[in-house]
């Protein structure tokens, strides 16, 4: 009862955070938006009402996990004797790398990178984006956050603190909000925030492939896929080559382009991201 009440509160001041975040942007934009907000906005929050169920999917699987886990081995956290206050904090670094290693596959493997496209062909970045995943990426990420949750034997405290804080830090990363340029240089240092995250969503494909980090910008250093070149931009080319019409912004058209034909990238093998499109194009032409 005690738990639930909690996870009512969190998804409240979540929810609270969306709006401010929402409404920030208006005030204090990071860059003028290259397409009309509408139909983004139909779009993005369509497809979280759609599978809202499915996003909560890798949460639901690692508490889930957790309480199988718990009952059938100590873990290796747990089997560590740390501090319980020091477990629950290795726990939550313990799943944000998940995340980032999570979201590096996500780029790296072409069939799953056809469905985390659908959250990089937003032409436009702004809080909606958060919203923004194909439900098959859902269902990818709940079973690498199961797989670790198991072995390490994190516990449903760590789940739901990396949740919450999962949750908040990704809504104001795509916010399209200029933060003092001083204060998010400090902030990057350790969290994940606007200014650094924008590059990720860059039409540039090099660009794409940096700042992966969910959370904590650590990861993004220790693995050398760090850049800090968004800092002295005045504006920021954001989405793909392809899917960059109103239509395509469509929920339905969300749901079927990891299935629809795209461009062969110039290059055509220089990348197995590219090399795939490339032959799954030639099969359907
Ligand atoms: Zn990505």
């Amino acid at each position: 009862m005690e738990g639930q009440s909690l996870g009512t509160s969190g998804a409240v001041a979540v929810f609270a955070l969306f709006l401010a975040l929402a409404g920030l942007e208006t005030v204090r934009p990071a860059q003028t938006p290259a397409k009309g907000w509408a139909s983004r906005w139909l779009g993005n929050t369509a497809m979280y009402l759609l599978t809202g169920g499915l996003f909560m999917l890798p949460l639901l699987a690692s508490l889930t996990t957790a309480a199988i886990a718990a009952a059938a081995w100590r873990g290796a956290l747990d089997a560590l004797g740390l501090f319980r206050p020091l477990q629950v904090i290795v726990g939550v670094l313990a799943l944000d790398a998940t995340v980032y290693a999570t979201h590096r596959a996500l780029h790296r493997f072409a069939p799953l990178w056809r469905v985390h496209a659908v959250h990089h062909s937003d032409p436009d970045l702004d809080v909606t984006t958060t919203l923004r995943h194909h439900p098959a990426e859902a269902v990818f990420s709940a079973g690498m956050m199961a797989i670790a949750v198991f072995i390490l034997g994190i516990s449903s405290v760590s789940i739901a603190a990396y949740a919450l804080l999962e949750a908040a830090v990704q809504l104001a990363a795509h916010a399209n909000v200029a933060l003092p340029r001083r204060l998010d240089a400090i902030l990057r240092s350790v969290i994940v925030t606007p200014g650094y995250h924008c590059l990720h969503h860059s039409r540039d494909v090099a660009e794409t492939d940096t700042n992966y980090s969910q959370v904590f910008t650590i990861w993004d250093r220790l693995f050398r896929t760090a850049s800090d070149s968004a800092a002295e931009r005045p504006r920021i080319d954001f989405g793909l080559d392809d899917f960059r019409d109103s239509r395509s912004q469509r929920p339905d058209r969300l749901l079927a382009q990891p299935l629809l034909p795209r461009q062969i990238a110039v290059g055509g093998l220089a990348s197995p991201r590219q090399g795939w499109q490339g032959q799954f194009n030639t099969e359907l032409h």
